[in-house]
C-alpha cells in the first residue's frame, strides 16, 4: 500500500503501518537522512526479507534505528563516557553508534558482530513509526543494494515496489545522504562513515576523532576493514561516472570540457548552477547539482541527479566534485564510491 504523507501524518493509517512492522511485513519510510526499508529489529524472520528485497550481502549489517534514548540500553550495553557523549550531544539526528551489542537483537541484524549499529532519526514520520510500533525497526538504505539511496519515493517505487507491504511518502528527504557512522576504538571516536556529522563536530564534543583510512580510499584485497560495508560497490548508477575536482575554475572548465569532448558530447553533466552556462552540452544534459557554496543543497539533490542522469543513458555522467572539508567529506566519500574511484583532480594527470 502507498500511503501520502507529505502533508501531515494519518493516524489511522499509522496505526495500519506500525501493525505491518510488528506482524513482520517490510515498510519503506523517509527518515532526515534517506529513505529506510524497515523490519521489526527483534523478529529475525522479518529481518531476512530486507536482505532478500535488497539483494543485499549477508555479512554487511543493518542500522537499528528507536524510538528514544531510553531504548539503546535494551539493545546495547557497557557504554562508555565518550559514547554517551556523542548519543548526548548527536541524538537524535544523522548520526549512528556502533555500541556492544546486547542478545536480544538477532545476529542476521549484525551479521554475527559483537557490535550493533544503532540511531534514533530525526524526522516526525520515522519517530511516529517507531515510537507506535513499539519495537526497534532495522533499516538500511531504501535502494537496490549498490544503487544510489533513495531520496524520494519516486526514485525507489520501481526497484521495491511489490517487495514490502507498505510505502510511506514524506516527501523529499531533508539530507540527502547516509548517517555519519562512528565506532569509538580505545575512547577515540572513529568516523567508518562520513555524513551531516562532521568531523568537526565529533572533535569538540570527544576532544579527539579519526577518519577510518578507507573513506577516499579503495579497499584492498585481505585488508582489515571495520565496517563490512566498505567493501560492497556503492551509490553506483548503470551509467559509468567520472568526477572531476579542480579548486582553480579554469582548471575545472578545462578538464570538464576535455571529458565532454573525448566523449563527442554524449555525457550528462552533474554540475554547480555557477557554471551552468560555462559548460556547454545539449540541452537537458546538464544537470544543476546547487551552488558550490552550498553543500547542503549539493547534498540533498546528488542522489536524484544520479537517477536522473543514469535514465538518460548517456555514455558516461560527469560530476563536479567538492572541497573535501566538513559536508564535502561525505559528498566526496559517496562521489569516489559512485564513480568507482575513476576521479580526475591535481596530481592525477598523465600529460
Ligand atoms: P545502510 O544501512 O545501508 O546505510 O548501511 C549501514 C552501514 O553501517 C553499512 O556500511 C554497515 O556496514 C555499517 N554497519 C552496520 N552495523 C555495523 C557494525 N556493527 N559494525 C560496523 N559497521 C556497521
Ligand atoms: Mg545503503
Amino acid at each position: 500500500m502507498y500511503y501520502n504523507w507529505k502533508e501531515t501524518t494519518n493516524t489511522e493509517e499509522l496505526k495500519i503501518v506500525c501493525n505491518l512492522i510488528r506482524n513482520g511485513e517490510l515498510v519503506i519510510f523517509p527518515t532526515e537522512t534517506v529513505y529506510g526499508i524497515g523490519a521489526n529489529a527483534l523478529d529475525e524472520k522479518a529481518v531476512g526479507k530486507i536482505f532478500i528485497a535488497k539483494g543485499r550481502p549477508s555479512d554487511n549489517p543493518l542500522i537499528v534505528h528507536l524510538a528514544d534514548k531510553n531504548q539503546i540500553k535494551e539493545v546495547a550495553q557497557n557504554i562508555t563516557e565518550v559514547e554517551q557523549k556523542l548519543i548526548d550531544a548527536f541524538m537524535p539526528g544523522p548520526f549512528t553508534l556502533i555500541l556492544e551489542r546486547k542478545s536480544i537483537i538477532p545476529d542476521i541484524v549484525t551479521a554475527g558482530l559483537d557490535t550493533v549499529a544503532i540511531r534514533i532519526p530525526d524526522n516526525v514520520i520515522a519517530r511516529g513509526i517507531l515510537t507506535y510500533s513499539g519495537v526497534p525497526i532495522a533499516a538500511p538504505s531504501a535502494n537496490l543494494s549498490g544503487k544510489p539511496s533513495g531520496t524520494s519515493v519516486e526514485d525507489i517505487r520501481k526497484e521495491l515496489e511489490g517487495k514490502v507491504s507498505a510505502i510511506v511518502d514524506g516527501g523529499e528527504t531533508d539530507i540527502g545522504l547516509e548517517s555519519t557512522v562512528v565506532k569509538v576504538i580505545h575512547e577515540v571516536p572513529l568516523i567508518l562513515r562520513p555524513g551531516k556529522i562532521t568531523p568537526e563536530q565529533i572533535e569538540k564534543v570527544a576532544g579527539i576523532v579519526r577518519l577510518d583510512s578507507n573513506i577516499f580510499e579503495e579497499i584492498q584485497q585481505n585488508q582489515k576493514i571495520e565496517s563490512p560495508g566498505m567493501k560492497y560497490k556503492h551509490y553506483a548508477p548503470e551509467t559509468k561516472c567520472r568526477v572531476i575536482c579542480f579548486e582553480d575554475e579554469l582548471d575545472q572548465l578545462f578538464y570538464m570540457k576535455r571529458a565532454i569532448k573525448e566523449y563527442r558530447g554524449d555525457v550528462v553533466v552533474l554540475g554547480f548552477t555557477e557554471h551552468k552556462e560555462k559548460i556547454y552540452v545539449s540541452e537537458n544534459r546538464y544537470i544543476d547539482i546547487g551552488s558550490k557554496d552550498h553543500l547542503e543543497e549539493v547534498a540533498q539533490k546528488l542522489y536524484t541527479s544520479l537517477r536522473k542522469a543514469d535514465a538518460l543513458k548517456p555514455q558516461i555522467i560527469l560530476i563536479e566534485g567538492v572541497k573535501q572539508e566538513g559536508l564535502g567529506i561525505a559528498i566526496m566519500n559517496r562521489l569516489l564510491r559512485t564513480c568507482s574511484y575513476d576521479c580526475i583532480k591535481e596530481n592525477t594527470i598523465k600529460i
